[in-house]
């Protein structure tokens, strides 16, 4: 199904449409560069603030915008938006009805639409706010170089295509903002579960080049990155071409990333059961570097309800792929995404759900009440279970999680947790911030001097979000006396 609307939907290709006017203040040749601003909005997950962090340093290159944090003072104001939960919409709209006071008082000023709203709904956010200057898709972000110099030639430039991987090719070099860093291996998703908006707002899947991904690794790692997190929507899917012939997993990517000089650790978010694959089972096995904490949605533990959502795996075949990690791994730590309230879910679904939680175990999730995305084909199916219901049902599955993840963090008291030491604590400058292997933030006494470093650290204290520990093990010059 297209869900595209009078777009230019053409691989390839952008438009711009409109009237030619003067070039406004911002973009004029002897504008100091340093002075033109650009504000950035994201709404949704990490593949979003990636895309926007990109999206900040392809213009930071192209067009010397600088960021900031007060739209007040941009001269490009972008929302980059999310459609995968309800509101999306809405939201946009909000936000963008506030800037158009922006742009009325300051007329040089340049709005744009992307992310995967725009994607869906371009027409209609060229319909309801003619004041937006450019709608680009999650795929075309990098031609937004282009799109805004025909903006600021008065024109409205609107490219919402999936020009395949050119995406990857034309952003600039990663930069490290600390010890950890984001890269994005893959995009879109082409499993088309029943509820799920992202095939017709990202595409479908697509891997980045194998020697890219481990370029960008390497480039991080000589920047001082010790942590990556291999970003996509279907990350276990990657599939990455290598220079030499042959296709490269996800498994194999990992391995070879934890021979990237200075790489400690590895993530990767966020992945689909489907393709939790032999193969990545025993890189837990081999690989220490390998983060003893795994996101893996699995939506709801009824079978009938899975089946309904079309996922492709019974709540017992999950159960298993656990149960074959935990053999290699005892103590790793799992998170999941849960639905709750999808169409026709009746208690005795939703307990399914309750008995997977308490069989499997987790330390965190993503959990929301069920919401029809225009275009899905769950958006048409019955839905008789009261809202109210839907909420109780959710707060119930989210309060069990909390306990489980309490118990988790109380249990890690008197422990050695390894930490990668980020930055100093928001609370205690004397204190430094880091996060465990599984993911939990722990302050403790230490010098600035250890950011950036992996130092072990014994729990003394488990809050309710964070953990208090003192240093055990650390260069003797990132020490507090
Ligand atoms: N790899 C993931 C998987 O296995 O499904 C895909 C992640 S998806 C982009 C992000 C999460 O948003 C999903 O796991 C799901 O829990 C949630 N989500 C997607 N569509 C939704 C909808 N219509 N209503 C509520 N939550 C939704």
């Amino acid at each position: 199904m297209c869900l595209f609307t009078g777009l230019s939907a053409r691989a390839g290709h952008w438009h711009a449409a409109g009237q030619a006017g003067s070039l406004p203040g911002w973009i004029h040749a002897d504008a100091p560069l340093m002075s033109r601003k650009l504000y950035i909005r994201t709404f949704g997950c990490q593949m979003n603030e990636y895309d926007s962090s990109r999206t900040a340093d392809l213009l930071a290159r192209s067009h010397g915008l600088q960021r900031t944090h007060d739209p007040a003072q941009a001269d490009v104001l972008l929302v980059n938006t999310c459609s995968v939960r309800e509101k999306a919409a809405e939201k946009l709209f909000s936000e963008i009805g506030r800037w158009k006071e922006l742009k009325s008082a300051r007329p040089g000023v340049l709005i744009g639409v992307g992310g995967c709203v725009a994607s869906q709904e371009g027409a209609a956010i060229q319909a309801r706010a003619p004041y937006v200057d450019m709608v680009y898709g999650p795929q075309t972000l990098h031609r937004l170089p282009q799109m805004l110099d025909a903006a600021g030639r008065g024109a409205r430039a609107v490219d919402v295509s999936f020009p395949e991987i050119e995406k990857f090719d034309r952003l600039p070099e990663p930069r490290a903002e600390g010890p950890t860093a984001f890269v994005s291996i893959m995009e879109g998703c082409s499993k088309y579960c029943s509820f799920c908006v992202v095939p017709y707002t990202r595409g479908e899947e697509f891997s980045r080049p194998f020697d890219d991904v481990i370029a960008e690794v390497a480039e991080l790692a000589a920047q001082g990155v010790r942590e990556i997190t291999f970003l996509g929507q279907n990350v276990n899917a990657y599939r990455g071409a290598m220079h030499g012939g042959g296709v490269c997993d996800l498994a194999e990517l990992i391995r070879f990333t934890a021979e990237v000089d200075g790489i400690g650790r590895i993530r990767f978010t966020t992945s689909h059961p489907r393709e939790f694959s032999d193969a990545l089972i025993e890189a837990y096995a081999e690989v220490p570097a390998l983060v003893s904490h795994l996101h893996l949605p699995v939506q709801s533990g009824s079978d009938r309800i899975l089946a309904r959502m079309k996922r492709g795996y019974r709540a017992q075949d999950y159960i298993e792929r656990i149960r074959r990690l935990r053999e290699v791994r005892a103590d790793i730590s799992l998170s999941s995404d849960f639905i709750v309230g999808f169409p026709g879910e009746s208690d005795a679904d939703f307990e399914a759900s309750m008995r997977l939680i308490d069989e499997v175990g987790f330390d965190n999730s993503f959990s929301f009440v069920y919401s029809p995305r225009p275009g899905t084909p769950a958006a048409a199916y019955a839905d008789e279970v009261p809202f109210v219901r839907k909420k109780a049902r959710l707060a119930r599955l989210q309060a069990r999680i909390a306990e489980q993840a309490a118990a988790l963090s109380a249990a890690m008291v008197g422990s050695v947790q390894r930490v990668l030491v980020e930055k100093p604590s928001r609370k205690d400058p004397r204190q430094m911030s880091g996060r465990t292997e599984n993911n939990r933030v722990v302050n403790f006494d230490a010098a600035p001097a250890l950011g950036g470093q992996f130092a072990d650290v014994r729990i003394i204290e488990a809050l309710p979000n964070s953990l208090r520990g003192v240093l055990v093990d650390a260069p003797a010059a990132a020490r507090r006396m």
